[in-house]
């Protein structure tokens, strides 16, 4: 053996030893990693010669009620009675890797539930095409469509298409994390990592507000919290609430960004018989009763620049309708902004206190707002390698996710995969236990994903059937990573992979 060769003698765990350090060889990064320390990541160490993983393998209980306590660690000491009652599901949190891809995922778990035979094969996936969709519960405009979002000053992604109450970004992504510069990647993988473990993240868009998001937290959008979502657009809002308002005042305006409203005019008005008042709004009318662009987009109200709202009125009409004494009602999307008036004998607005008898319709506006939140949505491409440690035909698992056979979860929350190619998937992150999502330098981000399918069927796509284990015997005997074994109750929205879908016999499968 040459002396180069015996520097990099193999050790249990896998490990390359140099001296007295030995390389970990779970991403490209191969850190050398002296004895009591911890690599670049931090998610791997060198404890005692060999390399363990720092974080507990997490083991979710679906007979224990919502919560999601964490319950005492399940290392060497645990005997296997304390919660051991129930549906248990291995995660990927803590798993380790299949990388470099030539061997198995760390665990096949198998487990006969309501008499089928499933396997859960489980693994942290290095995911360098990654990102996450944000929507902003709001009406304010924070930015435009397409505007650069930055994070510590470095491009970490875009505006894309509002939606409805909501503002929406799409960060991150394998340019940004793989195309720019070095620093763009490094703070773009760092962004992501707070966003998907629930930290809170500043954001500053190019010609648009500073928005601080934090996923299941209200939107904090230059410097003002948000605390309510829109009831729906200016014409929904009449739509919903025109009864409230016969009889009460002669005419109301909803003043919103997109479709501002104006009862007397619009289709629900007119079929309660609500009479013409002469009324003219500056804006682009579309139908009766709605106009767009009465404003530019702001952060004003109903997500415009104002903060007069009679600057949307033009002259009142007395020939159709405009009288002395007409009074007028002008409300926000999300009842916060509201303000009352009648015709003085010019047939100029002028505002009055706020009457008594309209108080309850505004409020009921703000009572059906729903509380402003961040929702933070990962989105990642289990491609190609990731699949060899599942199945040894790696085009085969992602026929069978696209079959609806094989069930995937993220730290054992349900995900979306997108039809058409690829294993492309979406979870919320609030469903996914905390500090789930790690890292590696490359850049790319580092997430739990898990592969439910029937045993008979994972055998027939190519499965490592000699590698298949039991619960028990993972929570006795750990993995290649040594690491201890954590348990905790799995959050009452995540429901255990659907046996329903699971039982069905694939086809093409032997009966
Ligand atoms: S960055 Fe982390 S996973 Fe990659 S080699 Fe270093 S310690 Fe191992």
């Amino acid at each position: 053996m040459s002396e180069l060769s015996e520097r990099f003698e193999t050790t249990e765990a896998g490990a390359k030893q140099v001296g007295e350090k030995i390389r970990c060889d779970a991403c490209p990064v191969m850190c050398y990693i002296a004895e009591g320390r911890t690599g670049a990541c931090d998610r791997y160490g060198n404890v005692g010669g060999r390399i363990v993983r720092s974080d507990p393998l997490t083991i979710l209980h679906h007979a224990t009620e919502a919560g999601g306590e964490i319950l005492p660690f399940a290392g060497e000491e645990w005997n296997g009675e304390l919660v051991n009652t129930g549906q248990r599901f291995v995660t990927a949190i803590g798993a380790g890797t299949t990388y470099p891809d030539y061997k198995p995922a760390p665990f096949i778990v198998s487990q006969e539930v309501e008499g089928v035979d499933l396997v859960t094969v489980v693994t942290e996936g290095i995911f360098s095409y990654c990102g996450v969709k944000v929507k902003i519960d709001t009406d304010r405009h924070i930015g435009p469509e397409t505007a650069t979002v930055r994070a510590q000053g470095e491009a970490v992604g875009h505006v894309t298409t509002g939606e409805y109450g909501s503002q929406m970004l799409s960060l991150g992504g394998v340019h940004h994390l793989t195309g720019g510069s070095k620093a763009e990647g490094r703070v773009t993988c760092e962004t992501l990592l707070d966003l998907c473990n629930r930290k809170p993240v500043e954001l500053a868009i190019d010609g648009g507000a500073t928005v601080i998001v934090e996923a299941g937290k209200a939107p904090i959008i230059d410097g003002q919290t948000e605390h309510r979502m829109r009831v729906g657009c200016g014409s929904a809002t009449i739509g919903m609430f025109a009864t409230q308002w016969r009889g009460l005042v002669d005419e109301v305006v909803v003043v919103d960004d997109h479709i501002t409203g104006v009862v007397s005019e619009h289709q629900a008005g007119k079929v309660l018989g609500w009479e013409d008042t002469g009324i003219k709004i500056i804006g682009r009318r579309s139908t009766p009763g709605r106009y767009f662009k009465v404003s530019e987009p702001g952060v004003g109200w109903g997500g415009t620049t104002i903060s007069d709202p009679l600057s949307i009125l033009g002259d009142w009409n007395p020939k159709k309708g405009a009288r002395p004494g007409l009074s007028l009602l002008m409300v926000s999307t999300t009842g916060e902004q509201f303000a009352y008036f009648e015709l003085d004998q010019e047939l100029k607005p002028v505002e009055k206190p706020f009457p008594e008898r309209l108080r309850k319709s505004v409020g009921l506006i703000e009572e059906n707002c729903e509380p402003a939140l961040c929702t933070v949505l990962f989105v990642g491409g289990a491609g190609g390698s990731l699949r060899a440690g599942v199945v040894e035909n790696p085009v085969n698992l992602t026929r069978s996710v696209q079959g609806l056979n094989t069930y995937v979860t993220v730290g054992g929350a349900p995900t979306y995969v997108w039809p058409g190619g690829g294993i492309t998937l979406m979870v919320d992150v609030m469903r996914v236990p905390e500090n789930a999502f790690g890292y590696v330098p490359t850049p790319a981000l580092v997430a739990p994903i898990e592969f439910t399918l029937r045993r008979d069927d994972y055998l027939r796509l190519g499965g490592y059937a000699s590698e298949i284990r039991t619960v028990d015997d993972i929570l006795a005997a750990g993995g290649e990573y040594l690491n201890p074994r954590a348990q905790r109750a799995a959050a009452a929205v995540n429901p255990w992979p659907p046996l329903q879908q699971l039982r069905r016999s694939p086809p093409g499968s032997a009966k």
